[in-house]
């Protein structure tokens, strides 16, 4: 509330004030000379009472007093004889006197209503202070009213969302009572046992704890409710549709001011799925390393950027590398075969370096001096993190190796008894391979004689004679040296080959066979065939095994030409083929493949070895071999061997000395 200025004069300064004075009796002078001079008689004290009273009232009692002093002098001076002197006559003393006295009593009435006036106005003065006062503390006042009512709307807002949040939140939370019996429960404790708030009154605080456990968690209960120490356990709790699930529950006391327990809280989490994934997750672990120790395989991961690894039991039971060591690739390299070091680090720093998949074999010493066969199998992968880890398994395949070895070593000692079982076969045509040249032999030798033994020696004839002898004994060795590698034992060598050449000697040797049994050999060699990569002897032993066969199949067959054509060809760009094709028996329709299974024979003397070796060794040479029947009599057998450098069996470095198990 706005108060106007009060005006000028309400409160004048002093020197206002006594100038006021001097002038009211100024002004009484001139009106007392004027009314003197035009009248002829003047009321001078009138005039000079009125003067001091305007000074006093408006100056207060020292300009009044001020005024009264100039009155008595002006009075004196004007107005009393002798004039204009100040000298006072005795008999107009008591005058002055009573003049004073009565401008006093003015004063002094002025003054007291002056005083009376002043009180007012500070009355009224303090009365609008006090009503000012009032309206800004009912203004405040207002403002305070508003203010609580919001605080108490949002308490009463917060206060709903509290329940709410009680209400909603995914666990079971609980009051109880100081003798423990249950005092609230929140929505989910409700919809999970299927009780009401309401059911709840009077009850037990474990209604809903499955009997197994209730003798358990009340003594734990009982034991906290009096030291209200906070406790949590395990206990299972009922479902409303009577499933027992399993809970983590936890109880709090409330204390007051003074420390003591006035309500416990609890809180109970459903752990049900967590022990079953951890129980699932336990018994996985369980299986995985029982699978890895029974198939002897070890696992690993390896993350790129910090290093870290984690080796499996199983890693480290292979490596020998006691459990409490920290897996690191140094360990690694020390296990490792000191001649397989630098293949094994290279094949780290690839994977290291980006290599997306590892696949390798390489050999271990351990401690004791033995040598373990590890077969290493790793691939990268790639998290949403961003994080690279190469997550792999190592399998120890020493048992494998030296079975391999060993089915290696029997097969080639299969491979050797087969081709000497040929040979028997073939002991007739041998024999005659050799007489043959034998009996030129002789024949030229007679021949040779006769021709020195004449008087006149024909000594050219006897030289012609001797020539033929020397080239029947080179074609007899040859035959010799033929079936002494034929039968050679030992680790055969790989080596570059013309296939056509193979052939033409190994036909040398069965020959005679084909001629025994009637059999006409055709050959059909392709010219400018590649180079092949192979043994010798064992791509004999597959040809002669493949004549032999067709020899065989052709020699009971009257009714048409028996007829052994072997043919060779490019297939496509890096492979050569041999078919080998009869007119014989053949077989029936669907058993083509059971041909190649060991010990399947249709002869009563047979072994059922000879095209399961060929397979053998078709394999060890990159290529395949299969059998078909013609679309007129007979069968044709037919084996591709890669072209020099193109072996993938020997690329790899496939020990091809000996052919692989099929
Ligand atoms: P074996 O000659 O000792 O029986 P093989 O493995 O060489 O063993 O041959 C297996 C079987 O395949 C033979 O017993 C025969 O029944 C069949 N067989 C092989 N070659 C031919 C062929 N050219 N024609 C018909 N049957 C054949």
């Amino acid at each position: 509330m706005s108060r106007s200025s009060p005006p000028w004069w309400s409160n004048p300064s002093a020197a206002m004030r006594y100038a006021m004075a001097a002038l009211s009796i100024v002004a009484a002078i001139v009106a007392g000379l004027l009314l003197d001079r035009f009248l002829e008689t003047a009321p001078f004290v009138s005039l000079f009472l009125c003067a001091i009273m305007f000074a006093s009232w408006f100056g207060g009692v020292g300009p009044g007093l001020l005024a009264t002093a100039l009155s008595i002098s002006a009075f004196d001076y004007f107005f009393l004889p002798p004039m204009h002197s100040i000298a006072v006559a005795f008999k107009d003393i008591p005058r002055l006197i009573l003049f004073a006295i009565t401008a006093a009593f003015v004063i002094a009435l002025n003054a007291a209503q002056r005083s009376a006036a002043q009180s007012l106005r500070r009355t009224r003065d303090d009365l609008q202070t006090a009503v000012q006062e009032l309206e800004r503390l009912n203004a405040s006042l207002q403002v305070e009213n508003a203010e609580r009512r919001r605080a108490e709307q949002i308490s009463r807002q917060a206060e709903r969302e509290l329940q709410v949040t009680i209400d909603t939140i995914p666990a079971l939370a609980a009051r109880y009572r100081l003798d423990g019996s249950l005092d609230f429960v929140n929505q989910t404790w409700r919809d999970y046992t299927g009780l009401s708030q309401h059911s709840l009154t009077g009850q037990r605080w474990g209604v809903a704890i499955h009997p197994d456990d209730l003798v358990l968690v009340e003594r734990a209960w009982r034991s906290h409710l009096p030291t209200g120490e906070p406790f949590q356990m395990e206990q299972r709790l009922r479902r409303a549709d009577g499933e027992y699930r399993r809970f983590w529950v936890r109880r709090v006391p409330l204390h007051d001011e003074s420390g003591a327990v006035v309500k416990w809280y609890g809180v109970g989490h459903d752990i049900e799925d967590q022990k079953r994934a951890e129980s699932a997750l336990r018994r996985s672990e369980a299986y995985l390393a029982e699978a890895q120790r029974l198939s002897i395989t070890g696992s690993f991961g390896w993350k790129i950027a910090s290093g870290e690894m984690f080796w499996s039991d199983e890693t480290y039971r292979i490596l020998g590398v006691d459990r409490a060591v920290k897996p690191t690739i140094d360990i690694i390299l020390q296990c490792v075969h000191p001649d397989d070091r630098e293949f094994v680090r290279h094949e780290i720093d690839r994977a290291a370096q980006g290599e997306h998949d590892c696949d390798y074999e390489h050999r271990l010493l351990t401690p004791n001096g033995s040598v373990k066969h590890l077969h290493v199998r790793a691939h990268r992968l790639k998290y949403e993190s961003g994080q690279e880890e190469i997550v792999g398994a190592l399998m120890d395949v020493t048992a494998t190796r030296k079975a391999q070895e060993a089915l290696q070593i029997a097969q080639t000692e299969l491979a050797h008894v087969t081709r000497m079982t040929t040979l028997g076969e073939m002991s007739a045509s041998i024999a005659h391979e050799v007489n043959q040249p034998l009996a030129a032999i002789v024949t030229n030798g007679e021949a040779g004689l006769r021709w020195l033994d004449r008087e006149v020696p024909e000594i050219a004839e006897a030289l012609d004679a001797i020539r033929q002898i020397v080239g029947e004994a080179h074609r007899a060795s040859g035959v010799i040296r033929g079936i002494r590698e034929f039968s050679r034992k030992g680790p055969p060598e790989m080596i570059q080959l013309d296939i056509n050449d193979v052939i033409e000697e190994a036909i040398a040797l069965v020959r005679h066979e084909a001629l025994r049994h009637g059999v006409t050999i055709r050959l059909q060699p392709a010219p400018g065939l590649p180079m092949v990569r192979g043994n010798q002897i064992q791509l004999q032993q597959v040809i002669i095994n493949l004549v032999i066969n067709a020899v065989q199949a052709m020699a009971t067959i009257t009714d048409r030409e028996r007829v052994l054509a072997i043919r060779t060809q490019r297939q496509d760009s890096d492979q050569v083929l041999v078919a080998v094709e009869d007119a014989g028996v053949g077989i029936e329709p669907g058993k083509a493949d059971r041909l190649f299974s060991a010990f399947y024979t249709t002869k009563p003397d047979g072994l059922g070895m000879g095209l399961s070796i060929c397979r053998s060794i078709i394999d060890a040479h990159g290529g395949r071999v299969w059998a078909s029947r013609n679309t007129g009599p007979g069968m044709t057998f037919q084996f591709t061997i890669s072209a020099d450098g193109h072996g993938a069996g020997l690329e790899k470095g496939m020990n091809a000395s000996a052919p692989p198990p099929h």
